[in-house]
């Protein structure tokens, strides 16, 4: 009773009572040292003065006593209380240690349920869910008109994933019913020397748009029953993911859209630009990034529109109507696509591009604009050629025509002198002359273009060649001085066709008088360069505009400039030229400064073997 007194008080008040029951002690202790100090004490009050001390003492030792075991008892109490609470507080912090990590993998789950990975990852999905519900393995089935058509296993073989597939019951069922469902299983093997359960469970994932059967998620686990819980935290989950199975069937589609669309505009020949306003992006197709391909504009891929970082500027840069296209483009840029095409030529009419914008309307606001660029360079030869064609027959087929027909006429009519007789007659000489020419040459360069004309391949000496044409053509003119430049002590044979060659030196001099109205010199120059002989023909003469020169060798070009218009020609002896060079497997081209003169160099391989044979 009385230690459950003492336990009752604080121990401010124990804590006073010891303090005055040692002090009264103390006292009586102090008393009696007193009492002897004196020396005259009697034996009766030594006899009081021990009692006192031994009092003292008692009293001291019980108040120890009385205070000290409860104090001692309480405080083993108080420990085991402390011991009790702490084991509580590890297993409190345990399972809330636990219930943080399967809170981690829920979240995890729904994040990876929720991210982009998962429409393509479904691998992470299945794991999460086997973590969080300490299953031992599982896998997702994901169906179609109820056939699996694929399965993301987790910890499963291959074996086991054909068996879940053909053989387990318990997925049929849950196929058919559409409803959670879940076994027990006794498994007996030769690993294990006592039989186990092991549990399965499948629960259906449904559209829910209409409730069909999109895919199953199955769970097993051994020794331990997936409790209500669970299966209803999966159905959670299940639901989650049909969410999640349908956005990624939606994302599939949406990309194969993305990839079908790209693919078609790839396929255009038309370069395509497609300016965005909404994401101020630009999209090119791949005939764009192959128009200006020295831009070096990243190619995604023929399933992907590349992006385009654009500069008009440097756009416009090999654009010969620079300012028109640039304000074209401008236009496009700042939502005002014009109406009307434009058609621009590159590289100094090395390419024709005819470009016309087309605007993107959704709900009734522009979106953005499609650029289409439509290389008609072919369509523009053409046209050229048929201008050229008309223009040169209804000249040059003309002209000798009615003169013939002019004089025919007169002779037929009149009666004429002989002197003049004959000059009508050598006129209509030249005239026809004139006309067998342009119709052989029209002739010729169609065969040679058709692969058609028969060429005598034999070893040419082209020295040789060049000396009798060279001594030809002088007699021709009196207003030209023609040379020879080549070393006499090198061999300039080559296998050649010999009239071709004849045709091609001949058209090149004929040129080079024709073009020096005003007389100079004519070099013809032969040079061996390893398996090549180079044969350049240069005359001082007129020149040729740098505009003119990639169109140079094109059929029924001719330069177009007042000082030229009379001089006689078709437009064809280069394009039989460059005809007859190709069929040598040489190249011809020009390099000439306008006014001054030019030069025609041809380039011949010695040996064609495999042309020959
Ligand atoms: P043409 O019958 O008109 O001479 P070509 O095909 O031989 O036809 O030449 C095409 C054009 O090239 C000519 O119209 C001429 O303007 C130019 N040309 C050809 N050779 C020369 C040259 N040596 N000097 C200057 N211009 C030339």
């Amino acid at each position: 009773m009385i230690s459950k007194w003492i336990e009752q008080l604080n121990s401010r008040q124990i804590l006073s009572i010891l303090y005055s029951v040692c002090g009264f002690s103390l006292v009586l202790t102090l008393i009696g040292a007193w009492f002897v100090r004196d020396g005259n004490v009697s034996t009766l009050e030594l006899t009081a003065l021990r009692w006192i001390w031994m009092i003292g003492l008692v009293m001291f030792i019980s108040a120890i006593l009385l205070i000290g075991r409860p104090l001692i008892k309480r405080m083993a109490d108080q420990n085991s209380r402390l011991k009790a609470k702490k084991e509580k507080l590890e297993t409190v912090l345990n399972e809330s240690k636990l219930n943080e990590i399967n809170l981690q993998y829920r979240n995890e789950l729904i994040e990876v349920l929720a991210s982009k990975e998962s429409l393509f990852d479904y691998s992470s999905v299945i794991e999460k869910i086997v973590l969080l519900t300490k299953s031992e393995f599982g896998a997702l089935l994901l169906t179609k008109d109820g056939e699996i058509t694929s399965v993301v296993p987790k910890e499963m073989t291959e074996d086991q994933q054909e068996s879940l597939k053909k053989d387990s019951l318990l997925l049929k069922r849950v196929m058919i019913s559409k409803l959670p469902a879940a076994t027990s299983k006794r498994v007996v093997d030769a690993l294990h020397t006592y039989p186990y359960y092991i549990y399965e469970t499948v629960i259906p994932i449904m559209d829910p748009s209409d409730n069909s059967l999109i895919g199953c998620l199955y769970l097993a686990r051994y020794d331990e029953q997936y409790d209500a819980s669970e299966k209803s935290e999966l159905n959670a989950f299940a639901g989650q993911l049909a969410i999640s199975l349908l956005r990624m069937q939606l994302y599939r589609q949406m990309q194969q859209d993305r990839k079908e669309t790209a693919q078609l505009i790839n396929s255009v020949r038309e370069a395509i630009l497609y300016v965005n306003y909404e994401d101020d992006t630009v999209v090119g197709n791949r005939a764009f990034i192959r128009m200006f391909d020295d831009l070096h504009f990243d190619y995604k891929g023929y399933e992907e529109l590349s992006a385009i970082d654009i500069d008009i500027e440097q756009l416009a840069e090999r654009v010969d109507q620079h300012e028109q296209f640039v304000r074209y483009f401008e236009r496009v840029f700042t939502q005002d696509p014009p109406e009307d095409g434009l058609t621009i030529s590159i590289d100094q009419g090395d390419c024709f591009i005819q470009l016309y914008a087309e605007s993107v309307y959704r709900d009734r606001k522009l979106r953005g604009t499609m650029l289409v660029l439509r290389d008609v360079t072919a369509e523009t030869e053409i046209d050229r050629m048929k201008s050229e064609l008309v223009s040169t027959v209804s000249h040059e087929l003309r002209t000798p025509l009615s003169s013939i027909y002019g004089f025919t006429e007169l002779m037929l009519s009149r009666d004429l002198k002989e002197s003049r007789r004959e000059l009508y007659l050598k006129t209509i000489h030249d005239e026809a002359k004139r006309l067998s020419y342009l119709v052989n040459d029209f002739l010729d360069l169609q065969k040679m273009e058709s692969g058609k004309q028969a060429f005598e391949w034999e070893p040419v000496d082209l020295y040789q060649l060049v000396t009798d044409s060279v001594a030809f053509y002088q007699e021709t003119t009196d207003r030209h001085e023609l040379f020879i430049d080549a070393d006499t002590e090198q061999d300039f044979i080559i296998d050649a066709d010999l009239e071709g060659m004849r045709q091609l030196l001949g058209n090149l001099l004929s040129n080079a008088i024709k073009y020096s109205p005003d007389g100079g010199n004519i070099l013809v120059s032969l040079e061996r360069v390893d398996e090549e002989v180079v044969m350049k023909v240069r005359d001082h003469g007129m020149g040729i505009p740098s505009a003119s020169l990639p169109h140079l060798f094109g059929k029924f070009y001719r330069v177009d400039n007042s000082d030229r218009r009379k001089i006689g020609g078709t437009g064809l002896g280069l394009a039989i030229c460059k005809e007859i060079a190709k069929a040598h497997e040489g190249q011809l081209h020009v390099e000439s400064v306008y006014g001054e003169g030019s030069t025609f160099i041809c380039e011949l391989p010695t040996s064609k073997e495999h042309i020959m044979q």
